[in-house]
């Protein structure tokens, strides 16, 4: 047996033979054309193809993945409509007379190399998409069918890369799970694999031909795959594959429906995320909003500090997509576990009591100005909410407000809109809790953080393995303290939620309904199973 690891993008089990797929290469020599005018014509005819092809993609892939997925397939098609690539194109067949084949990889090459050299990280992933787009036209030119490269057996399959043309093109009925040496969690064939519902490893570096035809357990769990596996591993992944097919078929029927409690208690099931990459997710487990968006990832996602237009765009993404629902975007927690190279941090002693989220913005306030004003400009397009991480005292939520109000003041001047939006804090220090009855006369929620508060009621790291055997998260003081919150939220007419992972505790669930908390934002895969126990719970019991 032979297990090769990378990079999971979806929790699940995949089981059967591998098929090696190989993307065709273009073989395309410096050209010249004898008739340029013929080669134009090719040139035409296959760009209309491709540019239809792409209008069938799309079709496709909102039927398969849905309408963010299929998006991508609407761009492609404004990209071979760009007037400057098709005339770039033109011009080298009919001034340096190549042929159709080498102007449009010479074109579109060098577009997809100007689209690679741009700072936003966004943009620099469109220069797959061109090479996809380059590579539908060429295939039209060419005459080529990639329709058999799958096979005809149901397998998972493995690839260097897969463009997300590629992707969508694939027979679902026959794809098991996908392997790919390459491939980011950000790009379009990681995120058409998620909103397919398919178990898919990126990154496994230790991919190898000799893999065709064997049988596979791709294990989205633990972030591998068994190439031929022994029968102990065959018979204990099957199980887990056989409970995730039962689970998700017993919780598909709870979509759409209300997360109410027998006896009438309604409750918010939301759903944290990471960044619009998670738009799908939220939208497949039907979550009611988004309870917890840790906007760090946008910043942890990018080589250099996001511009205020990049943060917009993110947030922008995610309140249009999931309007009228709620989505709360927490301010930049860095720090602690989450380091960034380009922040300059020093290095400390104490990090998880050290320089770190709402400590760093009241430091660096041209820094959380930027955040405030992207956040406060993506108001307008939806319902949002805007949380601080890690406030202590009175002080810092009064100078973070002040904050944001000086930033409103500027976007109005400038011309820009704001909307309505609610105004939280985490609660996850002992210090919050004890002041919760003041800190709740300046926000409209608190959400516990409760993966923070253990560590700092309990004073167990939440980092430090060796402490599992201490750490125990239904600790009564951690309970305690969630309820005393409630209570502090609910005297001031403050609503009260929980996003830390307690919040998904399916043991926990009747007993934080009781203490009257009023939202539970949990990983998207959670929320039907949390729906499921609240619907069965009686609290008038
Ligand atoms: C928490 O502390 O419970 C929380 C939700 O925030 P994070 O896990 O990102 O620190
Ligand atoms: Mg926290």
């Amino acid at each position: 047996m032979i297990v090769a690891t990378g990079k999971s993008i979806l929790n699940g089990i995949a089981i059967g033979r591998i098929k090696i797929y190989k993307t065709p290469v273009f073989e395309i020599n410096e050209g010249t054309a004898e008739d340029p005018d013929a080669e134009l014509k090719r040139f035409e005819v296959a760009l209309m193809k491709a540019i239809e092809q792409q209008g069938t993609l799309y079709e496709k892939a909102l039927k398969d993945a849905g309408e963010e997925s299929a998006a991508i397939f609407e761009a492609h098609q404004m990209m071979l409509e760009d007037d400057d690539l098709q005339d770039s194109t033109r011009e080298i067949i009919t001034d340096q007379k190549h042929t159709a084949e080498y102007a449009v990889k010479t074109a579109f090459d060098s577009y997809a190399q100007m689209f690679a050299e741009m700072d936003d990280p966004y943009m620099r992933a469109r220069s797959a998409d061109l090479i996809d787009v380059e590579n539908s036209v060429l295939e039209f030119l060419m005459g080529m069918d990639t329709s058999s490269l799958q096979g005809t057996e149901p397998s998972i399959l493995v690839a260097e890369d897969l463009a997300p043309s590629e992707t969508v093109k694939l027979d679902k009925s026959l794809l098991l799970g996908m392997i790919t040496r390459e491939g980011s969690s950000n790009s379009h064939t990681a995120i058409l694999a998620r909103s397919m519902n398919l178990p898919s490893l990126i990154q496994c570096k230790e991919i190898d031909d000799s893999w065709d035809g064997k049988m596979a357990i791709l294990d989205g769990y633990n972030a591998c795959v068994y190439i031929d596996p022994t029968e102990e591993i065959m018979k204990e992944r099957s199980a887990k594959y056989e409970e995730d097919l039962r689970m998700r078929k017993m919780l598909q029927e709870l979509k759409g429906q209300e997360s109410v409690t027998a006896d009438g208690r309604k409750v918010r099931v939301y759903a944290n995320i990471g960044g619009p990459e998670d738009i799908e997710r939220v939208n497949e487990n039907d979550a009611e909003g988004v309870g917890l968006f840790r906007s760090e990832f946008v910043y942890l996602n990018s080589n250099e500090e996001p511009s205020e237009e990049f943060q917009f765009n993110a947030y922008k993404r995610v309140v249009e997509a999931l309007a009228p629902r709620m989505v709360i975007i927490r301010t930049c927690d860095i720090g602690a576990d989450k380091t960034i190279d380009y922040m300059n941090l020093d290095k400390e002693e104490n990090p998880a009591l050290g320089f770190r989220a709402i400590r760093i913005c009241l430091t660096r306030k041209d820094f959380f100005k930027t955040q405030l004003r992207a956040l406060l400009r993506a108001t307008a397009y939806g319902n949002m909410g805007i949380m601080f991480p890690m406030i202590i005292s009175r002080w810092e939520l009064v100078e973070a407000k002040e904050l944001l109000e000086e930033c409103k003041k500027e976007l109005l001047a400038e011309g820009h809109k704001i909307g309505e939006y609610e105004l939280g804090i985490m609660v996850e220090t002992p210090a919050a809790v004890l002041c919760a009855d003041e800190l709740a006369e300046e926000v409209d929620f608190f959400s516990l953080g409760t993966n923070d508060l253990t560590q700092y009621v309990c004073a167990i790291d939440r980092q430090n393995a060796k402490l599992e055997k201490f750490s125990d998260t239904h600790h009564p003081a951690v309970l305690k303290a969630i309820q005393m919150t409630v209570d502090a939220g609910h005297r001031h007419g403050t609503w009260v939620g929980i996003c830390g992972e307690l919040g998904a505790d399916p043991t926990l669930t009747e007993t934080f309904l009781r203490m009257g908390v009023d939202e539970l934002s949990v990983n998207a895969t959670s929320v039907l199973p949390l729906r499921k126990i609240i619907r069965s719970a009686d609290l008038s019991k």
